[in-house]
């Protein structure tokens, strides 16, 4: 008998016919001989209309009240999937995140998890209940309910699968596993049998949203292996799970993009110490995360800064350049939004040359002009104009060898 987590998104509860296939599948893996705990998104796109609702009352409302608002999603749809499993004869109970012990910081729409109790989930299980959890969503330090970041489903899940020690965590989407590159974008890509961590972690850092990034650094930290798998199918999928030295590591794995950030550039500061310094302490004392930075060598004392930030943090972010300008001595504060990240991961890549050469000339080869680069020990990235990301990807994607027959 194993204890199995499994997380449903949200296409696979989007409506009342898929959450009865999902109260079979639990029924189904009962009467196998596990214990399962389910953990469950909001239903379909829910979550995108909550915000768009509350944008229509304001356009900033307070944090703490769009997690009030945002948390909402996920109580339906853990109340529905409890009803369908008693129509399937499973004796369920659903529990808020607040229920389950998730206790966060106090950092509204991206909360951190601090601390695990998950004893009233415990309890259910001894009782020989399943377990539907909500996902997303915890209570802080100062009791308020927070959430966990789009995508935090994920996070609940494997976090709850650390806390009870279970022997996998399930994860049901709209794709048979994780894939060479996101097939929406490559319809060649090929699915992958197992992923290290260390991949996954590049591949969901940059863009490749089936699994959320902290999900995968809480599942390395704490040893939980992941299957990613179809809630429309039910086949086998992929298995993110530590990485066995003795397998052959691909040279590249996988191909992602990302246009969810804009380009910031600062250019014309005089080359002295201290001024980046001042310049990324007033971004990140308004919170902003800043992913990429490019500084170019000096011609005549004098230098360009260029980063990325999230979109949806772009406007907060110039507003924090401009506050320094003056100070830093920067003669024009400027942004693009209209540019993507195209990435290749791949674990064998740190004992392979001529990777990066291959991923330049197929760029050039295809008039495709590269913007800024960015390298870790496995992973490549560059930044192109938005339009191209897509052909960037098919033509990585057929260079590296990775098309599916
Ligand atoms: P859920 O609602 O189940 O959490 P998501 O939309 O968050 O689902 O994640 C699944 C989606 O991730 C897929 O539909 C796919 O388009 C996208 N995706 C991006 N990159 C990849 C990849 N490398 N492999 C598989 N899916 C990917
Ligand atoms: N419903 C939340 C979101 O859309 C969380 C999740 O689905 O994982 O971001
Ligand atoms: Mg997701």
């Amino acid at each position: 008998m194993a204890l199995i987590v499994q997380k449903y998104g949200g296409t696979s509860v989007s409506d009342a016919e898929r959450i009865r296939a999902v109260a079979q599948h639990v029924a189904q893996t009962r009467h196998n001989g596990h214990e399962v705990v389910v953990v469950v998104s909001a239903m379909g796109k829910f979550t995108d209309d909550l915000i768009v609702l509350a944008e229509q009352i304001s356009p900033n409302n307070p944090d703490r009240e769009m997690d009030m608002l945002l948390t909402a999603g996920e109580r339906i749809s853990m109340a529905l999937v409890s009803m369908a499993l008693s129509t399937v004869g499973v004796e369920s109970a659903s529990f808020t995140g607040s229920q389950a012990g998730i206790i966060t910081d106090t950092t509204h729409r991206r909360a951190k998890i601090l601390e695990m109790r998950p004893d009233r989930i415990r309890e259910a299980l001894d009782d020989g209940l399943v377990p539907v959890v909500a996902g997303f969503q915890g209570v802080s330090t100062e009791r308020d309910i927070t959430t966990l970041g789009r995508g935090g489903s994920d996070v609940t899940a494997v976090a709850l699968a650390a806390a009870l020690k279970a022997d996998v965590c399930e994860i049901y989407t709209d794709v048979t596993g994780v894939f060479s590159a996101d097939p929406r974008v490559a319809p060649k890509a090929r699915q992958l049998t197992t992923v290290s961590f260390d991949e996954m972690m590049e591949i969901a850092a940059t863009g490749g949203r089936v699994l959320m990034l902290r999900s995968v650094e809480f599942a390395r930290r704490h040893n939980v292996p992941i299957h990613v798998r179809s809630s429309f199918t039910w086949e086998p999928g992929t298995w993110i799970v530590e990485e066995d030295p003795t397998m052959e590591e691909a040279i590249v794995s996988a191909i992602t993009d990302d246009t969810s950030e804009a380009k910031i550039t600062v250019a014309g500061v005089p080359d002295r110490p201290g001024v980046a310094a001042t310049l990324f302490r007033e971004l990140a004392n308004n919170g902003i995360n800043v992913d990429m930075i490019v500084q170019n060598t000096s011609l005549h004392n004098v230098t360009d800064i260029s980063f990325t930030v999230a979109k949806i943090e772009l406007e907060a972010a110039m507003t924090a350049c401009q506050k320094v300008q003056q100070e830093i001595g920067a003669v024009t504060v400027t942004s693009d939004d209209q540019i993507g990240r195209v990435t290749i991961v791949g674990a064998g890549m740190k004992s392979s040359p001529g990777v990066t050469a291959l991923m330049f000339e197929t760029l050039y080869n295809n008039g495709i002009n590269i913007e800024m680069i960015s390298t870790s020990s496995i992973r490549i990235s560059c930044v192109l104009h938005a339009d191209k990301v897509g052909d960037a990807v098919r033509h990585l994607h057929s260079a590296f060898g990775l098309d599916a027959e």
